[in-house]
């Protein structure tokens, strides 16, 4: 079985959904096909909940409505007959109801978790309509009678595996499956999510749940370019990536996929494809198990990056000092991305600042602790970075123009990090373009 999951621009448009059901019925072969909520679709429903969390009724109620109105548009464009158009106007009508009714109630987080819902529950169904209206035989897999997270918010894999290969039991002769990305029950057995870009990890953890033979990608552009296509004019596809490249790049922050989402296929061994859903026959990014190839390969950048410095010329020879400073994060469930050490004072960084105000005062008693906001991490992957000669003189090169905050190197064979403000991503990220691949 393979899993194709398809982004919020492959279905953002009624002739890309009609697209989509061609690539899915292109082989025979058994499949589930997992969809995002169409493009636009979830940050219009964060900002209904953001008007409700605001208690901007007036507000949430003009958004609810504007969004309405395009899935009333859309629906006429996407079917023909007035069975199928009569069924897509009681989904629409069942989804945007509970959406007026929540304005009538009071609103807390797990109701919002509830807004954000809407959009992998509308897509599917209009998704299944359309297959119904085309005579295209599938099942309808609802992702929250299997997809789940525990307290922690951690996918259990194991229980997504038994759930779903239950329910497939009961389809033997069935060969197309749809489902939602992105959404999940939590352990309070409430309605939840994974994250922002979380259909991709729902494709690969459904993937590892069934141990499909590939999980396939299929978004807007021809797999994971050599650097961040939205920053630099000049990039182009890498055709073989090995999971550990992939994950650090999908890590930091290669948005074409989501940061968690390749631990599932690599403890599995499941081949993940990056497709092009408006050139399907594009050959795209494998990555495997496989590692190709020598040098630098990508670049991706994160923002929201905070650095947190900690000195202290008394305590930081002594034995355990890294310990008591790791134990302030782990006690606060925030994870750190990179370190450097010196012999005085010690610099990490972190991406959620949910705690940063105890994690900052519970420091203080180890030193003095410095606060830089607004940094980004620049991480270029590659195989074997570490052992290339010249590799690291040739990235620095590039750089100096740009005062680095933090350089991390040496702690994997596959990647060099560097921290900078960022106001200086775009232009590092252009000269590393520049001074790393050669062009022609
Ligand atoms: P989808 O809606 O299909 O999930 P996303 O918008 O999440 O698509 O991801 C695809 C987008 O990721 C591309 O359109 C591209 O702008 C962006 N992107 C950022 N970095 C990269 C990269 N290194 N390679 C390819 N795409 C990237
Ligand atoms: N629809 C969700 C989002 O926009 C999930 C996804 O597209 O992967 O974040
Ligand atoms: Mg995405």
């Amino acid at each position: 079985m393979k899993i194709m999951k398809f982004g919020g621009t492959s279905v953002g448009k009624p002739e890309r959904m009609h697209q989509v059901k061609d690539l899915i019925t292109r082989d025979s072969q058994k499949k589930i096909v997992v969809l995002s909520a169409l493009s636009g679709t979830t940050n219009a429903l964060v900002g209904i909940g953001d008007a409700l969390a605001e208690a901007n009724k007036e507000l949430a109620k003009e958004r609810i409505d504007a969004l309405h109105k395009h899935y009333l548009t859309f629906y006429k464009e996407l079917l023909k007959t007035d069975g199928a158009r009569t069924k897509a106007e009681k989904i629409i009508k069942e989804h945007f109801e509970f959406l007026n009714i929540i304005l009538k109630i009071s609103f807390n987080e797990a109701i919002n978790r509830d807004i954000l819902a809407q959009g992998e529950l509308l897509s599917t169904k209009l998704f299944y309509t359309l297959l119904q209206e085309l005579d295209v035989p599938a099942v309808f897999l609802p992702a929250l009678d299997f997809m789940s997270i525990d307290e922690n918010n951690e996918p259990e894999l194991h229980k997504i595996s038994e759930k779903i290969k239950v329910i497939l039991s009961n389809y033997p002769d069935d060969r197309i499956f749809i489902t939602q990305g992105y959404i999940c029950k939590n352990h309070r057995n409430e309605v939840d999510n994974l994250k922002r870009g979380g259909s991709d990890y729902s494709a690969s953890l459904i993937g590892a749940a069934i141990s499909a033979e590939v999980v396939e990608i299929w978004t807007d552009i021809d797999g994971m370019h050599n650097n961040d296509p939205r920053v630099v004019d000049k990039t182009r596809p890498i055709a073989q990536l090995s999971f550990d490249e992939a994950a650090e790049l999908a890590y930091f922050g290669a948005k074409i996929l989501h940061p968690a989402s390749i631990w599932p296929a690599q403890q599995y061994n499941i081949p993940v494809k990056l497709l092009n859903t408006m050139e399907p026959d594009a050959a795209g990014t494998t990555i495997t198990a496989k590692e190709q190839g020598a040098g630098v390969k990508a670049l991706a950048a994160k923002d929201g990056i905070t650095a947190i410095k900690i000195k202290s010329s008394r305590m930081l020879l002594a034995y355990g000092f890294l310990r008591k400073v790791f134990e302030v994060f782990e006690k606060y469930k925030t994870s750190i991305d990179m370190i450097t050490t010196s012999e005085v004072a010690v610099s990490l960084t972190i991406d959620d600042l949910s705690h940063i105000k105890e994690i900052v005062k519970e420091l203080e008693v180890y030193g003095t602790v410095e606060v830089d906001n607004n940094q980004t991490i620049i991480s270029i992957v590659g195989n074997m970075i570490a052992e290339s000669k010249g590799s690291v003189a040739q990235i620095m090169n590039c750089l100096q123009d740009y005062p680095l905050r933090m350089v991390s190197y040496g702690g994997s064979r596959h990647n060099v990090s560097l921290l900078l403000d960022a106001k200086y991503k775009n232009d590092a990220l252009r000269s590393l373009n520049n001074g790393l691949f050669e062009w022609n």
